[in-house]
C-alpha cells in the first residue's frame, strides 16, 4: 500500500543506503536516491531500478542548487552520503572533509528550510578511542591529534551531529541521529577498509587474511538486516527526535578471532597474516582498540534486538561475493 510519503536517501547507492531504499519501497514510500557514485554503485540498486516509485539522480550533496531541486516537495531525508572507509579518509582528506562537513551542512539547512524531517546517519567513530565497557550515547569523545587525518572522519561526523542538534535546539527541527557500529552485510565492499568483506574475499580466494596490528582490537559487528528496520522505526518515532541513538551488534569479537571464524565457517585454509598498521594505512596510524555499544536506548525506543550471529553475517557476505548459496563448512 503506498504511504504517500516521499523519502530522499542521500548515498542511496551505497551498501547501507541500497538496503534502506529497498525497505522503504517495500513499505510503500516513494524514494529518490541522490548519489555521486564515488563509492556507491548503480548495481546495488538493481532490484529496485524499475520500481515505479523509485528515482535515481546522480549528483553531489556539495551542489546546493541541485540538492534543493531534488529535496523540494519531499517529506523526509535519510542522510547517508559521506566519504567513508579508512582508506578514503586517509588518501583524500580534503575531499572527505568537504563532503562530510559542507555536504551535511547543505542537507541539514535545506531540510530545515523545506520542512522535511531528517534522519542523520552517524557513526560509532565519534567515540574515538573511548574503550568503555558499553558506550552509551552520552559517552565522551576521545579523539587523537587533529594532525592525524585518520581522526578527521570522527571529527567531521561529530560536527555534523552538533550541527543537526543545534537546529533541533534552536528551531525544534525534527532530526534523529543514528550511530552505526560496524554494520556489515551483502554489497559491502572491502576496497575502502571494512574488514569483514575484505577477509571473506581473501578467504574465498585462498589468500592470506590480513589482520592489522596484533589482531586483539575488538569490534561489535551489526548486521544490515537487523539495522535497517530499526533505522526506519527510529525515523518514525517522535520520542527519538533530538536524540542520538546507537545501533550496534551484540557480540564483541577480536579481529584475529573474526579471521579464524571466517576460515572455519567458509572451510578456507587461508592463513592469518599480521600486518603493521604503518604498512596497512600510514605511519602513525592509531586504531580504536575496542568499541562496544550500549544498545539500550534503541531497544527502549523501537525494540531493537540484534539477533544475527557473526557466522551468519560471514555466510551472507560470502554468498553475495560468490553469487551462490552456502552452508557452513563441516555442517553441510
Ligand atoms: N582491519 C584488519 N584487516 C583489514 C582491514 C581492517 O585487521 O584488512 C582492522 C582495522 O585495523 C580495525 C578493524 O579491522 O581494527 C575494523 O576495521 P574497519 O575498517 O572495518 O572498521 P573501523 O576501523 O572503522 O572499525
Amino acid at each position: 500500500m503506498p504511504t504517500g510519503r516521499r523519502s530522499v536517501v542521500t548515498g542511496g547507492a551505497g551498501f547501507i543506503g541500497s538496503h534502506l531504499v529497498e525497505a522503504l519501497l517495500d513499505r510503500g514510500d516513494t524514494v529518490t536516491v541522490i548519489d555521486d557514485l564515488s563509492t556507491g554503485d548503480r548495481a546495488n540498486l538493481a532490484s529496485v531500478w524499475n520500481h515505479p516509485s523509485f528515482e535515481f539522480v546522480e549528483g553531489s550533496i556539495l551542489d546546493r542548487p541541485f540538492l534543493r531541486s531534488v529535496m523540494t516537495g519531499t517529506d523526509r531525508v535519510f542522510h547517508l552520503a559521506a566519504a567513508v572507509g579508512v582508506h578514503v579518509i586517509i588518501d583524500e582528506p580534503l575531499q572527505s572533509l568537504r563532503t562530510n562537513i559542507h555536504g551535511t551542512e547543505n542537507v541539514v539547512d535545506l531540510a530545515h528550510e523545506l520542512g522535511l524531517t531528517m534522519l542523520l546517519v552517524s557513526t560509532s567513530e565519534v567515540y574515538g578511542k573511548n574503550t568503555a565497557d558499553r558506550l552509551s550515547e552520552d559517552a565522551d569523545r576521545v579523539l587523537g591529534s587533529p594532525l592525524l587525518s585518520r581522526w578527521t572522519y570522527a571529527a567531521a561526523k561529530g560536527i555534523d551531529e552538533a550541527y543537526a542538534h543545534a537546529y533541533w535546539s534552536a528551531y525544534g527541527f525534527p532530526v534523529t541521529i543514528v550511530r552505526l557500529f560496524n554494520t556489515v552485510g551483502p554489497r559491502q565492499k572491502g576496497r575502502y577498509g571494512m574488514v569483514l568483506p575484505r577477509l571473506v574475499r581473501q578467504a574465498l580466494a585462498g589468500e592470506p587474511m590480513t589482520v592489522y596490528g596484533d589482531g586483539r582490537q575488538t569490534r561489535c559487528f551489526s548486521y544490515v538486516g537487523d539495522v535497517i528496520p530499526a533505522l526506519i522505526a527510529l525515523s518514525q518515532t517522535s520520542a527519538a527526535l533530538g536524540c542520538a541513538v546507537n545501533l550496534g551488534g551484540a557480540e564483541e569479537v577480536s579481529i584475529l578471532d573474526l579471521a579464524l571464524r571466517i576460515g572455519s565457517v567458509l572451510g578456507s585454509d587461508s592463513p592469518v597474516k599480521l600486518v603493521d598498521y604503518a604498512e596497512a594505512y600510514a605511519p602513525g596510524y592509531e586504531d580504536m582498540r575496542r568499541r562496544v555499544p550500549d544498545n539500550t536506548l534503541a531497544g527502549d525506543l523501537v525494540g531493537y534486538r540484534p539477533t544475527t550471529s557473526i557466522d551468519t553475517m560471514i555466510l551472507r557476505v560470502a554468498e553475495h561475493i560468490t553469487g551462490r548459496p552456502l552452508t557452513p563448512a563441516g555442517r553441510v
